[in-house]
């Protein structure tokens, strides 16, 4: 990885009394610090990369403290470490991006939260809900409540999120339950600051081993017949303990309002999205006083009965923000009150939006329903002003547009070497006829969007082969795969390769070897190629610098394997040509091999902006349209789609349609060129050095083509 976290490791290292300024997900890691989190492991994924990339850039100063930080090649096994909090005083921290983490981790967790633990476990996951969302809309509560783990959702304040971490660990050690910490994409975001303790030197560490030999307990093995009682143990003796925990310690939090005959409970996650909808509606100010009385939820569950009853105690009425579905909240309150026998009117869903981001404009519609019922007295014009004003806006943009925002799905980075790829393949679909395409999680799934709009499913990360091996029996021709490095590692060799080995199986794998697992902020893989390799190979790709997958698939039985650099789309093609169509049976494995552009140029941008500094002579590739040439028929971007390659109006009046046009951001890869002459494309193409600080040696070649390029061209 090339980005260096350099500032934010030296906020970890604030010590008592100073002020921590920076990122939720920042001052969630330096909470863990605080608390004396003794191991630290997680897959990356948004929003909660950031902990993770963070943790892994300051070993040096964590081995000090003696905290031990693994990157884990997937969730399952970030989970499955947790295991050294079941028997031993140690907490323990993992992170990932929920809700596919927590998929992909629930073995290991159900098998944890069943055991129970003795240190602290808590689980830090990136709730990727709602607009900003990359992955399925589902709700980590489910898993919480299947396996009767706690579940924190902390009001947004870096203050309150830095509370939570270190009572979480607290209310796990207290329950012997596992506890997961809900962040969502804003939470993660959000910037502010808060008053730092000083970092605790975990109890049991690197630096502390733990005395004595490993202690051997059958009731903490989640394995019959001591299941049977850990269930019980939950309802009867952890649930119990975490619901006195959490009222004796306040973790959720009580705002009066003097409009006390309504009330709002909220995930706490949402509560500046509340405060800022009753801004709107007139009934909160710009400093957080509401004047409806409001329940935050930092712990979304196990709920406190008494906690809620009494804020519900005297109302007529109570609406639940609950983001999501199904409404778990709202009918765990239901139960209560109704157990509890308390006439309070419970709103929740039907007030508000079932699924989808709860917005500020959504809540402030939900609100403004709830109060029109039950406290009609109150004046809401302020908030029907507000949302006629948001429709007006979104009116006038409609009819500045002549109809709806177009739609900007993500792309493929300038450059990209996976783009080639799909352009090899569009090229070779005209002579085999379209495969179904299985897609997985990772940048080519980009190339479902336009202009390849490629992929006929996508069941998981790394679960494209695995996806194929029921359709392919039932296929005409061939189907392909496409999976990522990060892909293979993270669950594709295991769950794909190997079964297609054991059943014999016949399709293709096409598997897009850039480096890094780049969709998730390109972090290292075992195959990365080492940076000695990356620094040696200046201007060009990291090329073959690394076989690990090459090797580890020739071991594991593949017999049909070619490597191939992306950006030659001529062999590209050629490849995927003999892919389907060779006789030979088995798994048939194609390896795209190209450098994550991203990354490349993260490298390459520094060093040559240090050259030009020095004075030093820099060449820069880049590529060009002939304008003259073009025709406006763009094929060339129909089998591209990369941003630099847009189109600007011809200056030529008998040409209608605009022409291509390469823009500056382009970084030279060579697509341009190897499409236009793999499709027999116009030539109106053009490859061009930029050549800063020129020699003598360059002024005079320059002078001599321009004067020859004069003689050529018409007066
Ligand atoms: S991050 Fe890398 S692999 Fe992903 S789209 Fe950008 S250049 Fe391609
Ligand atoms: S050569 Fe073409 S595809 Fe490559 S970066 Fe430049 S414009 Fe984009």
């Amino acid at each position: 990885m090339e980005i260096s976290f350099h500032d934010e490791i030296k906020s970890l290292q604030l010590g008592a009394g100073a002020t921590f300024h920076g990122e939720g997900i920042l001052a969630v890691t330096k909470a863990l610090l605080q608390a004396g989190v003794s191991y630290v492991g997680g897959y990356q994924g948004a929003p909660v990369s950031h902990l993770l990339d963070v943790m892994v850039q300051a070993r040096e100063y964590l081995d000090q403290l003696g905290v031990h930080v693994e990157a884990c090649t997937n969730e399952a096994a970030a989970a499955a470490m947790l295991a050294a909090s079941i028997n031993y005083p140690a907490r323990g921290a993992v992170t990932w991006k929920s809700i596919v983490g927590t998929n992909v981790a629930s073995d290991a967790l159900s098998n944890l939260a069943s055991a129970g633990v003795l240190g602290g476990a808590l689980i830090v996951v990136g709730e990727d809900y709602g607009e900003g969302a990359s992955v399925i809309q589902e709700r980590t509560h489910a898993v919480a409540l299947k396996s009767s783990m706690c579940l924190l959702d902390p009001r947004p304040s870096l203050d309150n999120i830095v509370r939570m971490v270190e009572r979480g660990f607290e209310l796990s050690e207290a329950s012997n339950t596992p506890t997961i910490i809900e962040l969502r994409v804003r939470a993660c975001h959000l910037r502010g600051s808060f008053l730092a303790a000083d970092n605790v030197a975990p109890r049991v560490s690197t630096r502390r081993p733990l005395e004595g030999p490993p202690q051997f307990a059958y009731d903490r093995l989640s394995h019959p017949p001591a299941t049977f009682r850990q269930e019980k143990m939950k309802a009867e003796v952890r649930l119990p303990a975490a619901r006195r925990f959490i009222a004796e310690h306040q973790l959720n939090e009580a705002f009066d309002g003097d409009q006390s005959s309504v009330g709002i409970i909220v995930q706490g996650g949402l509560y500046t999205n509340l405060l800022r909808a009753l801004q709107f509606v007139g009934l909160a100010d710009g400093l957080g006083a509401s004047r409806i009385p409001i329940l935050a939820l930092n712990v979304v569950y196990p709920l406190v009965p008494e906690e809620i009853g009494a804020f519900c105690a005297g109302k007529r009425a109570v609406l639940v923000v609950e983001e999501g579905q199904p409404e778990f909240i709202e009918q765990d309150i239901a139960t209560i009150l109704r157990r509890a026998d308390l006439p309070t009117r419970l709103a929740g869903k039907d007030c508000l939006q079932l699924a989808g981001e709860y917005t500020t404009e959504v809540i402030v519609r939900g609100v403004g329903k709830f109060l029109a019922a039950q406290a009609p007295y109150l004046d809401l014009a302020p908030g029907s002003a507000w949302i006629a004003g948001v429709e007006a806006i979104r009116d006038r943009a409609q009819r500045l547009l002549g109809g709806p925002l177009p739609a900007r799905p993500p792309n493929f980075c300038v450059g990209c070497p996976e783009r080639p790829v799909f352009a090899a393949l569009r090229l070779v679909e005209r002579e085999v006829g379209k495969a179904h395409l299985s897609g997985d999680i990772g940048c080519h799934s980009f190339a479902t969007f336009e202009p390849f709009s490629m992929g006929n499913s996508i069941l998981g990360y790394g679960m494209s082969l695995a996806a194929a091996a029921g359709v392919a029996p039932m296929m005409a021709s061939r189907t392909i795969s496409v999976m990522g490095d990060g892909g293979f590692w993270h669950n594709g060799f295991l769950s794909g390769v190997s079964s297609s080995l054991l059943n014999r199986g016949d399709s293709i794998l096409l598997i897009m070897k850039n480096g890094y697992a780049s969709a998730t902020g390109t972090q290292d893989l075992i195959s990365t190629p080492p940076e000695a390799a990356r620094r040696a190979a200046a201007g060009g790709s990291a090329v073959h610098t690394d076989q690990t997958i090459e090797r580890t698939l020739r071991g594991a039985g593949v017999r049909w394997l070619r490597t191939t650099y992306t950006y030659r789309v001529g062999a590209m093609m050629q490849t995927l040509r003999e892919a389907f169509t060779t006789p030979a049976a088995g798994l048939k494995v194609i390896i795209a091999e190209g450098e994550c552009q991203l990354e490349r140029q993260r490298r390459l941008r520094p060093r040559r902006a240090e050259q030009l500094a020095r004075g030093e002579r820099v060449v820069r590739e880049r590529f060009g349209v002939d304008a003259d040439l073009c025709t406006g028929d763009h094929s060339c971007i129909r089998l591209s789609g990369c941003p630099s390659l847009t189109v600007q109006a011809a200056d030529d009046p008998l040409k209608v349609d605009p022409v291509a046009h390469v823009n500056n951001d382009c970084v030279g890869c060579g697509l341009c060129g190897e499409v236009a002459h793999a499709a027999v494309l116009c030539p109106s193409f053009f490859r061009a050095e930029i050549v800063h600080n020129p020699t003598r040696w360059d002024r005079a070649k320059q002078r001599v083509r321009s004067t020859i390029i004069g003689w050529l061209q018409p007066a």
